[in-house]
């Protein structure tokens, strides 16, 4: 019989690992032989996502907000930085929590990566770019966000978590890396955190109308969160800094969306618009040539897949 590979990382702490995508990103680790720290305020997370991985061999849970300092009894190798409210629902329900764990939590986790030499990744994200002029986005764009709408205080304490990584990095010599997700989807999601596939799914499962903002000509690229945490995992194996998009490019209108999850779903349900948030942007799309030729990672799940996994979660788990 062979043996197993040994795990690439003996020690991850994992910020917002009670999250969506950080609790995925908990499961991978630890399937690959990694133990890990879990950090969570629970202030959008929740204890179900991670009921499976409680009580098992290699996972701690720290309850803990990371704008305070916090220390770690064992020193990690790796600390991969999510924590942060991530829907529009949340982040405008809980703006200066935001806006302090963007800036202070980052700089505690960067702190903990710094003092134990483990490798640090940025969970950032494209809202960087605002409402874009440039498209598809690269990293070269600077971006276009208001920097007093209500959407700022998400995005531009993401743009201040990237400067301060930046700032350790080369001045540190923290081994430090931002990788950009755009939005990403799958199962854990709540239904009600205001995003458009829970809603959707959510509405669609109910008989709802489907409630598309503005014309829904907008457009989102949506990138399954098993390829989401792929290639972030990618990023943290790799030495490169970044940033880098980790993003599915394939594009989609919002309208395009509801009618998918409404044929997905087999529902009656019909779509009504809605009026469209404040900064919403028009357009997004990642341009993810340097996560290919650099970290030989690309998304491998499509939507009709994705939609379908996520559905079905819903499905089981109902829309809490
Ligand atoms: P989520 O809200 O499900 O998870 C965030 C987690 O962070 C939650 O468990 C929450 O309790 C925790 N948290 C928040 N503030 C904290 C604090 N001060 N101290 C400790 N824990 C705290 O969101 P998500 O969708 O899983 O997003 C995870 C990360 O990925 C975020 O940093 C987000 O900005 C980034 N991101 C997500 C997407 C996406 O589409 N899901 C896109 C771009 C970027």
């Amino acid at each position: 019989m062979g043996t197993s590979p040994a795990p690439r990382w003996s020690h991850a702490v994992v910020t917002g690992g009670a999250g969506f995508v950080g609790s995925h990103l908990c499961s991978a680790l630890l399937a690959a032989g990694t133990a890990v720290t879990c950090v969570d305020d629970f202030s959008t997370g929740r204890r179900a996502n991670i009921a499976d991985l409680t009580g098992r061999e290699g996972f701690t849970l720290y309850e803990a907000d990371v704008s305070r300092p916090f220390g770690i009894d064992r020193p990690p190798d790796l600390v991969l930085h999510l924590a942060s409210p991530a829907s529009p629902a949340d982040y405008l329900r809980l703006p200066v929590h935001t806006l302090e764990t963007g800036s202070l939590g980052t700089r505690n986790a960067l702190e903990l990566a710094h003092s134990t030499g483990a490798r640090f990744v940025l969970a950032s994200t494209s809202e960087v770019y605002g409402d874009p002029h440039e498209h598809p986005q690269n990293e070269r764009y600077w971006g276009n966000v208001n920097p007093i709408g209500p959407r700022s205080v998400y995005d531009e304490a993401k743009r201040f978590g990237e400067a301060l990584t930046m700032a350790h990095a080369s001045a540190l010599g923290t081994d430090a890396a931002i990788v950009r997700l755009f939005n990403t989807y799958g199962p854990r999601m709540r239904g009600y955190d205001g995003r458009a596939v829970p809603t959707f799914i959510r509405q669609a499962l109910t008989g709802a109308p489907l409630t598309v903002t503005g014309d829904g000509l907008q457009t989102r690229s949506l990138c399954y969160v098993d390829d989401t945490v792929a290639g972030i995992l990618a990023m943290a194996a790799h030495g490169m800094r970044g940033p880098v998009n980790i993003g599915n490019p394939d594009e989609l209108t919002m309208l395009e969306l509801a009618r998918r999850i409404i044929a997905l779903t087999g529902s009656a349900s019909e779509i009504s618009f809605i009026e469209r948030p404040t900064d919403d942007p028009a357009v997004r799309c990642p341009d993810i040539t340097l996560a290919k030729d650099k970290l030989q990672w690309e998304p491998q799940v499509a939507a009709e897949e994705g939609l379908r996994r996520t559905i079905d979660w819903f499905r089981a788990h109902g829309d809490s």
